[in-house]
């Protein structure tokens, strides 16, 4: 607990406004002075005693600016060790204060919204982060944590009208989330049957961000229902134009509406590929070459792929075809299975989506990200172009 003495004075420099013109040397000369309390206080948390510690700060009758402060960054502190339990005493305390400045008893809300948050206690910081934007209070903090806990509880409709008042309130557009919330909206409208509300949420996804890829791909889904293979191959189409990251979403989807129209698998995505790099495709496409002209051709276009990209899926795929195929000096097989086993070694540990903002690694497409939750960040990992001779560059 010693380090959470030393931890306290950078904690609260670090905060800001409070101390960010004063001498913290000054402040634990003044602090002894003014309040005896304080000072068996800290011995308390010195000693590794913190409910002591605080007990007694709670005790104080008077908690004043310089005070509050204190308690202020004990409380962040302790929320910042995962100890929310003592963070909520000490900001409920301060919160309950009647002679608290509003704009301390304002921080001191956050931070108690905060400490709720932490808890998991959701309903409790609602109720605070509504009243903050009441007082008008850091309204902006307030609105982005009613609007992380909204996203959390996937009240879509709310997180609408808190972007609306972020947006007012910073002057700054947010369409990408925006677009999200709606097309979340239309997924839910799907699933309980509900086209006409789906195609609602779908157009005011496009009005707000006109190239939004995931209303164009519940468009392809929903003309896929309603049988319209026409529009879902050109949707779907659209999709894979937009990259590698939307492929594996709608290849099933866009391979079934080809067959529905009677025409080609093997040119639509032919087509498709020569435009991207993207390994599911050229997986797909090689499927589909194998069965209409043969592992020979599904090898040979396998191979010109794996001369421009270094990707372990598709050389896996190409290794095992080739661990198939003719073997002449009865080696070939067992040399391929051999690198095929490494291929396969290696595959599993690799991260097919990363986050853009956060580095987040995933094997599955995330509309938020998982750990930064900004929307629309998680891309495919590409693979690398090959350059040269490859073996050349390693020397
Ligand atoms: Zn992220």
């Amino acid at each position: 607990m010693i380090e959470l003495f030393f931890l306290l004075l950078p904690v609260a420099a670090a905060s800001g406004w409070w101390l960010a013109r004063r001498d913290i040397r000054r402040k634990i000369n003044v602090l002894p002075a003014a309040h005896p309390d304080f000072l068996r206080g800290l011995n308390y948390l010195l000693e590794e005693q913190p409910d002591k510690a605080i007990d007694l700060f709670l005790r104080l009758t008077e908690v004043d600016s310089e005070t509050a402060e204190t308690h202020l960054a004990l409380g962040s502190l302790f929320r910042r060790r995962g100890e929310v339990d003592r963070a909520i005493r000490i900001h409920q305390n301060l919160v309950e204060r009647r002679h608290l400045s509003p704009e301390l008893r304002g921080f001191a809300l956050f931070e108690l919204g905060q400490d709720y948050m932490g808890a998991g206690l959701l309903d409790r910081a609602e109720t605070l982060f509504q009243e903050l934007v009441t007082l008008g209070l850091h309204s902006q903090r307030a609105l982005q944590a009613l609007r992380e806990i909204y996203q959390r509880e996937r009240e879509w409709g709310r997180c609408l009208e808190v972007a609306a008042q972020l947006e007012t309130l910073t002057g700054q557009k947010m369409p990408v989330e925006i677009a999200h919330y709606h097309c979340e909206l239309a997924e839910e409208a799907r699933r309980r049957q509900d086209t006409a509300g789906a195609r609602v949420q779908l157009s005011q996804a496009r009005r707000i961000q006109c190239d939004c890829v995931r209303a164009t791909m519940l468009e392809g889904f929903m003309a896929l229902e309603d049988n319209d293979a026409e529009q879902a191959v050109a949707l779907f189409e659209r999709v894979v134009e937009r990259g590698a990251t939307y492929v594996p979403e709608v290849l099933p989807a866009l391979i079934e509406s080809i067959e529905r129209l009677g025409e080609d698998v093997v040119v639509h995505l032919e087509t498709l590929a020569a435009g991207q790099a993207s390994p599911h495709l050229m997986l797909a496409l090689g499927e589909r070459v194998e069965q209409t002209r043969g592992p020979e051709a599904a090898l040979d276009l396998l191979a010109d792929y794996l001369a421009r990209w270094a990707d372990l899926a598709v050389l896996e795929r190409f290794l095992d075809l080739r661990a198939r195929g003719p073997d002449p000096d009865g080696r070939a097989h067992r040399y391929a299975r051999v690198a095929l086993g490494v291929a396969r070694h290696l595959l599993q540990r690799q991260s097919v989506y990363h986050c853009e903002h956060c580095g987040f690694q995933a094997r599955a497409l995330h509309w938020q990200c998982p750990s930064c939750r900004s929307w629309g960040t998680v891309v495919a990992v590409l693979p690398d172009p090959i350059q040269g001779d490859g073996a050349r560059s390693l020397v």
